[in-house]
C-alpha cells in the first residue's frame, strides 16, 4: 500500500482512535478486561496534540493561494494607504519610539471596508473540500521510512544491468565495469597489473586471495556466506593497492595517468539497495512487536507497523546495537559506539497508537524513592504488592496507597494491562504543579513571527509573501485533542535597523506601530495588545498584514541587527510569562550598529588548514549566552534565512540550535521557483507538534550510564537536556559507557523521561523505555547492530568534532574507529582465513560503503559549489536528524522513473548511486532529504520527453524549471504523484532540480552519485572499500 493511501485504521489494539474511545477501550493492552475501571485514564483528552485536527493542506493542492495572485483583491479595500493617525493610543512616554521615516507611509486612514475583508476572510477560510484527500496525504507524510510503496518485485531494483546491456556513456574497458574516462578511477594505483589475468575482474595478482580462480567464480555476489551470515569477499585487494592511501583525505586528487584497467566488480560488493530490498521483504509484512528485549528493529527502509508491548517503538528509540557488552573491555575493544537515537515526540503513521495519558492526580506519577526512575514495564513488585524494586537501581520503594494492587500467581499485579505505564514503552503522565516553572503550571505558549524589511526582503517580494501566507496560516496553529481552536497566542514585529512592534489588540480599528530605535537595551514597548488570540484580534491582524508590505514598499534601509530581535521575542515571552517559538524572516549579515553585530568573516582559503574549524565557529559569544537566556525562558527560535551573501549561519544559528529550533535556508530566494518550498517548510513547521520548555533525561540501568549527548539543545549540567522546544521531527543522540559489568541475565534497560509543555499550556512526561541484550560474546554484539543508526551517530559525531579538530583529523579518527570496528571482528568473530580476504559482519555490510558517504559529504569534504554557510547549516541539520533521515541524506535514493508502473501505485525499485547504472535513455529521479534531481538522458524518447515536460525534444526542456508541468497523461502523472509521495515522507520540502546529460548542472548532480568518485577527490566504493581493506589488515598484522 502506497503511503499517501493509508487511511485512518484501527490501532493495533483494536479501535480507531478519535476521541477517548482510544484510551477507554478496554481492549486497550491487547486484552479485553470487563470491569477493569477506566476512570483512572478520564484526563485523556484524546488524541495527542497535532494528531486529530484536522490538517490542513500541504503542497500544490492547498486551496488558499499562497501569494501574488490574491493581493490585488485583498489589497482593493485600502486605497488610503500611508496617512491618517499614524500613533493613535501610544502614549508617547512609555519609550524612546519614533515614527517611521517619512519614505515609509504607515496606517490607513480609515478602516479597511468591510466587504473587502469580508471575501478576504472567505478567501483564506475553511480549508477546501479536498480537505480529506489533503489529510490522508499529511498523514502518509508521518511514516518514517524512506519508502512505503510495496516492495518492488524480487530481483529488480538493485545490480542494475551490466554495461554491456547498458546504453550508458562508452565504457573505457570493458571487462573493468569502471566508470567512463572523464572519472578516471584511482589514479595513482600501480600500473596495471600483469595480463595474466582475465575475465570481468582484471585485477592484480591474488596473493593472500582465497576463492575460486576468476573464471570460475561465482557471478554474484563476490561475497560467499560466513558461519553467521557474514560476507567472505572471494576476489579481494591486492596487497599493493591501498599505496595510493597514505591516508590522505583527498586520496587521488591528483592528476595522473590514464587509469590502469582493473578495480573490483561493483555487483561484487555489498548493495545497500540489496540489503534494503532483504529487509523489505523479509521484514516488511510481519508487525514488529515490542514485547521481546532486545530485538533489532526492520530497517528505516521498510514499511512495519509496530505494537508496543512493553518497549519503546523504533520511531523513538534506536540503538547502534541491541545486544551491549558486559564490560567496558570488550567495547573498548569492539569500538563500537553503544547509542541511542530518541525522537521523543516522534509522528506515528495513522494505524499505530500514540501513547496514552496518565493522570494519577495530585500525588503524580510513582517513582523510585532512589534515582527518581518512572513507574514502567520493568520495575519488580514485591510483599504482595506493597513495595516495588527500581529496575534501575533496585532501591526498593514503597506503593502509595492509592497505586495498591494485588499481584497474580506470576508476581504480576493484575491491573497490569490497564495501566500503561506497567505494560506498555511508550506513555504519557500529566505533570503536577511539582513539575513546573515556580510551582506554577504553564500558560500557553505563544509564537511571535519576526520580518525582515529590509530593502533585500521587501525587493524580493518576500515580505508581501510572508504577511499573505500569515494571514491563512494562522488558523492552523497546532490545537490540543479536540479543543476547537489553537490556545496559542500570537505576536508581529518587523525591524531593519530598528524594531517595530505593532498593538493588535481586539479592540482597536486599526493595528497600532511602536517603533524602537535603541537597540542596544531591547525592551518590549507594549505590553497589552501584543500577544492576541488569532480568532479576537482578526480584523486587526489581517489589516495589519496587509499594510505591512505597503509600509516598507519604499524602504532603503539594507542593513539589519539580528541579536536585538531574539532578545525582543525573548522579553516578550518573559513579560507573558510563557514559553513559545519566534519565527523569524531574515535575509542579510546583521552589520548594523547593536548587540550581536557580525562582521563577515569567510573565508574559503581556510578550508583544509588547522583553522577550518573557525568556519564552524560563532564569532562571538553572544549568541551563546543569549541562546541560554531564551531556554530559561522556553523560548525557542526558528530562522528562516533569504540570503544572496554570506550571512554566517554558525553564528546566528547558535540560538536557533541551542533551542531546539529549526533553520531553513533560501539562497538568493527568487519568489518564482522558491516559494512552494518556503511556503510548505513554513507551514510545517507551524503546524507541526512542539513540546515547549522541555527537559529530558534518561536514565540506565547499572552499568552503563548516559555519557555524551548530540542534537539541538542546552545542557546546564551533565544529565539534564534542555530545549525551549522539541519538536516531532527532531533527534537527541545519547551516547553510554560502562561503569560497571552488565549482566547476561538482566540486560541492560534506558528509560528516557520528557518533560515539556504542550501546545495548550499543559505539563506532561513522556516517557519511553527499552530493554537491551547483554552478551559476553562479541558476536553477538555485531549480530545485533544497526548500520544506519551505527552512521547516524559517526555522522553526528563527526560533525561536532570538526568544531574542534582539523577536518583531517576527524575524517581520519572516522576511518580509523570503522576499521578497527570491523578489523575486531575479522580477529574475534570470523572464521579463520587469510588475511587476504576482507570479511564485513552481515549487520555492518554496508559500513564501507556509507561511511565514505559521511567522508564525501560537505562538512567534511566540500563539493565544488559548497560554500561556507552551506556546510554551517549542514552540520546543523544533520545533528538532529534521525536515522531514515541520515540514511538517504548520505545515500540517497535513485528512482529510474521511466521503469515504474504507471498503473500501479507502487514506487519504482531504486538503483545504486553510480553513474554507470544510468541510462541515456531513462529519466531518473534522486532525492536526499534536501533536493529532488530529475535526470534526463539524452537518448530519452521523445514522447516521453513530451509527456513530462510538454516540449518536442530534449533540447527545449528548460532546465530553470523547479516543478514539472501538469500535463493530463500518465507518464506525467505518474512521475508527479511519486514526486508528492516522496516530498511528504520528507520533514522538509525538498528542491526540485532538473538535469540534463550532459548539461552544466550535471557536476552537481553527480556529487550524489556516491558510489562513484566524486569531482574533488572523494573516494569510489569500490577504491574505499579497497582502502578500508588494507585499515583492517594493518590493525590485523
Ligand atoms: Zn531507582
Amino acid at each position: 500500500m502506497s503511503v499517501n493511501q493509508q487511511t485512518h485504521t484501527g490501532p493495533p489494539y483494536g479501535q480507531p482512535q478519535p476521541g477517548y474511545q482510544g484510551y477507554q477501550q478496554p481492549a486497550y493492552g491487547g486484552q479485553p478486561l470487563p470491569g477493569v475501571p477506566h476512570s483512572q485514564y478520564g484526563v485523556y483528552n484524546g488524541p495527542m496534540p497535532g494528531y486529530q485536527q484536522p490538517v490542513p493542506p500541504q503542497g500544490s493542492v492547498r486551496a488558499p493561494s499562497t501569494s501574488g495572485t490574491s493581493l490585488s483583491s485583498g489589497h482593493l479595500g485600502y486605497s488610503p494607504f500611508g496617512q491618517g493617525d499614524v500613533q493613535n493610543g501610544i502614549p508617547a512616554s512609555t519609550a524612546p519610539m519614533q515614527r517611521p521615516p517619512a519614505s515609509q507611509p504607515f496606517l490607513p486612514g480609515s478602516a479597511p471596508v468591510p466587504v473587502s475583508q469580508t471575501s478576504m476572510l472567505q478567501q483564506y477560510g475553511p480549508p477546501p473540500a479536498s480537505v480529506q484527500q489533503l489529510s490522508n496525504h499529511m498523514a502518509g507524510m508521518t511514516i518514517g521510512s524512506t519508502s512505503t510503496s510495496a516492495p518492488p518485485p524480487a530481483g529488480l531494483g538493485y545490480g542494475a544491468p551490466r554495461p554491456p546491456t547498458m546504453p550508458g556513456p562508452p565504457l573505457p574497458v570493458q571487462t573493468a565495469a569502471g566508470p567512463p574516462t572523464s572519472q578516471p578511477n584511482h589514479v595513482s594505483s600501480p600500473p596495471p597489473p600483469p595480463s595474466t589475468l582475465s575475465g570481468p575482474y582484471p585485477g592484480p595478482p591474488m596473493s593472500g586471495l582465497r576463492g575460486p580462480p576468476p573464471p570460475t567464480h561465482p557471478p554474484q555476489p563476490g561475497y560467499q556466506m560466513q558461519q553467521n551470515g557474514s560476507f567472505e569477499q572471494v576476489r579481494g585487494p591486492q596487497t599493493n593497492y591501498g599505496g595510493a592511501y597514505p591516508g590522505t583525505p583527498n586520496y587521488g586528487s591528483q592528476p595522473g595517468p590514464p587509469p590502469p584497467p582493473k578495480r573490483l566488480d561493483p555487483d561484487s560488493i555489498p548493495s545497500p539497495i540489496q540489503v534494503i530490498e532483504d529487509d523489505r521483504s523479509n521484514r516488511g509484512s510481519e508487525p514488529f512487536v515490542t514485547g521481546v528485549r532486545g530485538q533489532v528493529p526492520p530497517l528505516v527502509t521498510t514499511n512495519f507497523l509496530v505494537k508496543d508491548q512493553g518497549n519503546a517503538s523504533p520511531r523513538y528509540i534506536r540503538c547502534t546495537s541491541y545486544n551491549i557488552p558486559c564490560t567496558s573491555d570488550m567495547a573498548k575493544q569492539s569500538q563500537v559506539p553503544l547509542a541511542a537515537v530518541i525522537k521523543p515526540l516522534a509522528t506515528l503513521p495513522p494505524d499505530e497508537t500514540l501513547p496514552y495519558l496518565v493522570d494519577h492526580g495530585e500525588s503524580g506519577p510513582v517513582r523510585c524513592n532512589r534515582c527518581k526512575a518512572y513507574m514502567c514495564p520493568f520495575m519488580q513488585f514485591i510483599e504482595g504488592g506493597r513495595r516495588f524494586q527500581c529496575c534501575f537501581c533496585s532501591c526498593v520503594t514503597e506503593v502509595p496507597p492509592h497505586y495498591f494492587q494485588h499481584l497474580d500467581h506470576t508476581g504480576k499485579r493484575v491491573d497490569f494491562y490497564d495501566r500503561p505505564e506497567l505494560s506498555l514503552g511508550s506513555y504519557e503522565f500529566l505533570a503536577t504543579v511539582d513539575y513546573c516553572k515556580n510551582n506554577k503550571f504553564p500558560s500557553p505558549p505563544a509564537f511571535i513571527f519576526m520580518i525582515d524589511v529590509s530593502y533585500n526582503a521587501v525587493k524580493s517580494g518576500l515580505v508581501r509573501l510572508i504577511c499573505e501566507e500569515l494571514k491563512s496560516l494562522l488558523d492552523y496553529l497546532p490545537r490540543e485533542g479536540n479543543m476547537e481552536e489553537s490556545a496559542i497566542r500570537v505576536g508581529f514585529v518587523t525591524y531593519n535597523k530598528v524594531l517595530h512592534f505593532y498593538n493588535v489588540k481586539s479592540s482597536l480599528a486599526q493595528p497600532q506601530m511602536m517603533v524602537v530605535s535603541d537597540v542596544a537595551d531591547m525592551f518590549v514597548p507594549l505590553l497589552d495588545g501584543f500577544l492576541v488570540n488569532v480568532n479576537e484580534s482578526r480584523t486587526v491582524i489581517i489589516s495589519l498584514l496587509d499594510q505591512i508590505p505597503e509600509m516598507f514598499a519604499d524602504t532603503r534601509e539594507t542593513e539589519t541587527v539580528f541579536g536585538p530581535v531574539i532578545q525582543a521575542g525573548l522579553e516578550a515571552l518573559k513579560a507573558a510569562e510563557c514559553a513559545g517559538k519566534l519565527f523569524i524572516f531574515h535575509t542579510s549579515l546583521p552589520i548594523a550598529e547593536a548587540p550581536g553585530k557580525l562582521k563577515n568573516r569567510d573565508d574559503k582559503k581556510l578550508i583544509n588548514t588547522d583553522k577550518e574549524k573557525t568556519l564552524f565557529q560563532p564569532q562571538t559569544s553572544f549568541y551563546n549566552n543569549l541562546a541560554k537566556d531564551c531556554v530559561a525562558q522556553g523560548c525557542c527560535v526558528d530562522l528562516f534565512l533569504f540570503p544572496n551573501q554570506y550571512l554566517d549561519v554558525a553564528t546566528l544559528g547558535i540560538v536557533t540550535y541551542q533551542t531546539g529550533g529549526s533553520i531553513y535556508k533560501y539562497a538568493y530566494f527568487q519568489l518564482e521557483t522558491d516559494q512552494d518550498r518556503f511556503l510548505n517548510d513554513l507551514r510545517r513547521d507551524v503546524q507541526k507538534e512542539v513540546g515547549f520548555d522541555a527537559v529530558m533525561r534518561v536514565r540506565t540501568s547499572t552499568g552503563i550510564r548516559a555519557t555524551d549527548f548530540f542534537g539541538a539543545f542546552f545542557m546546564s549540567n551533565t544529565t539534564d537536556v534542555e530545549m525551549a522546544g522539541l519538536d516531532c521531527d527532531k533527534t537527541i543522540t545519547v551516547e553510554f559507557k560502562h561503569d560497571d559489568k552488565l549482566s547476561e541475565d538482566s540486560g541492560a534497560l534506558l528509560q528516557c523521561a520528557l518533560l515539556y509543555t504542550s501546545c495548550a499550556g499543559q505539563r506532561r512526561l513522556r516517557i519511553h523505555n527499552l530493554s537491551l541484550n547483554c552478551c559476553t560474546q562479541l558476536a553477538d554484539l555485531y549480530r545485533n547492530c544497526e548500520t544506519d543508526t551505527l552512521i547516524n551517530y559517526l555522522a553526528k559525531y563527526a560533525y561536532r568534532g570538526v568544531l574542534n579538530s582539523p577536518v583531517k583529523t576527524v575524517r581520519d579518527a572516522l576511518i580509523n574507529q570503522c576499521a578497527q570496528i570491523l578489523a575486531c571482528y575479522r580477529k574475534n568473530c570470523a572464521s579463520p582465513s587469510s588475511a587476504g580476504q576482507l570479511i564485513l559482519p552481515e549487520c555492518m555490510k554496508l559500513l564501507p560503503v556509507y561511511l565514505n558517504c559521511v567522508l564525501k559529504s560537505d562538512v567534511l569534504q566540500p563539493g565544488l559549489e559548497v560554500t561556507t554557510d552551506d556546510r554551517a547549516y549542514i552540520r546543523q541539520l544533520v545533528t538532529s536528524m534521525d536515522v531514515a533521515e541520515t540514511n538517504v541524506f548520505f545515500y540517497p535514493r535513485l528512482l529510474p522513473v521511466t521503469k515504474a508502473d504507471v498503473d500501479s501505485d507502487s514506487l519504482p525499485a531504486a538503483i545504486r548511486n553510480s553513474e554507470e547504472r544510468l541510462s541515456k535513455g531513462d529519466i531518473y529521479l534522486l532525492e536526499n532529504g534536501l533536493n529532488i534531481f530529475v535526470w534526463v538522458g539524452v537518448n530519452v524518447q521523445q514522447g516521453l520527453i513530451q509527456n513530462l515536460f510538454g516540449v518536442s525534444s530534449f533540447s527545449q526542456i528548460s532546465s530553470t524549471l523547479n516543478t514539472l508541468p501538469v500535463l493530463e497523461n500518465p507518464f506525467s502523472k505518474k512521475v508527479r504523484s511519486i514526486i508528492d509521495m516522496l516530498q511528504v515522507q520528507r520533514s522538509r520540502y525538498m528542491k526540485l532540480i532538473i538535469v540534463k546529460q550532459e548539461d552544466k548542472l550535471e557536476m552537481l548532480f553527480k556529487q550524489f552519485l556516491v558510489e562513484d568518485k566524486s569531482l574533488t577527490g572523494g573516494a569510489s566504493y569500490v577504491d574505499f572499500l579497497c582502502h578500508m581493506h588494507k585499515e583492517i589488515r594493518q590493525l590485523l598484522s
